[in-house]
């Protein structure tokens, strides 16, 4: 059976991608199983897709199985699509998701609501032991609000408002959220593509 090693230390991303791999008949690890725990990448890439890939390459090559990846975060039109790759340390290289949140909020202080577009990616990437090398991208559109709004998720779901449901990704029973989202559309695209390489 294909070993596939999950290079994410977030226990919820770990078993959202457990979740959409159960029906691949694939021996699936996390990074703690196969003694990789104290391994460190440094993300330096300019785009979701460069982090993801180099993730995953690093893993294979130090696990000699195949290895998945993703990386994500928020893009903001009005702010030249920031924060993008930059989205967990917005507010500075520790910041909490209040600061982060704080931050965009006081950007975005003078743009009105119909100028406050933003969009949630995900890329998810693949690297196989043989050279081969697969990513997808998933996206949802939605709008930054005013206050933060809702107790659910993390990040910046209290601000990203979902128009078709008027309400918050934070706002959502995480069901919902976990079926419309980026992560979910990028997981839903990776299992189709897998079926073509496993
Ligand atoms: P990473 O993919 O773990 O590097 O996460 C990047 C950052 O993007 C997170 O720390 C969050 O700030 C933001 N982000 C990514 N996905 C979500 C989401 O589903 N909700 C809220 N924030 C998110």
């Amino acid at each position: 059976m294909n070993r596939v090693v999950i290079a994410s230390k977030n226990k919820h991303k770990l078993e959202e991608i457990k979740a959409i791999l159960k029906d691949f008949s694939l021996d699936i690890k996390s990074m703690d199983e196969v003694g990789l725990a104290d391994l460190e990448i440094i993300e330096d890439g300019n785009t979701f897709e460069e982090n993801a890939m180099k993730k995953a390459q690093e893993v294979m090559n130090a696990s000699g199985n195949i290895a998945i990846a993703d990386d994500s975060g928020l893009e903001v039109e009005a702010i030249g699509n920031k924060p993008g790759v930059y989205s967990a340390r917005f507010a500075g290289e520790n910041a909490s998701d209040r600061e982060n949140n704080q931050k965009l909020l006081r950007l975005l202080e003078e743009v009105p609501f119909e100028k406050r577009n933003a969009k949630f990616v995900s890329v998810i990437a693949v690297a196989f032991p043989d050279g081969r090398k697969l990513s997808v991208r998933g996206e949802i559109l939605g709008k930054i609000g005013y206050e933060e709004k809702g107790e659910n998720g993390f990040g910046y779901d209290p601000l990203f408002i979902v128009e078709a449901f008027q309400k918050t990704f934070a706002e959502m029973p995480p069901s919902l959220k976990n079926k419309i989202s980026h992560r979910a559309k990028a997981l839903e695209k990776l299992k189709n593509e897998l079926k073509k390489f496993i």
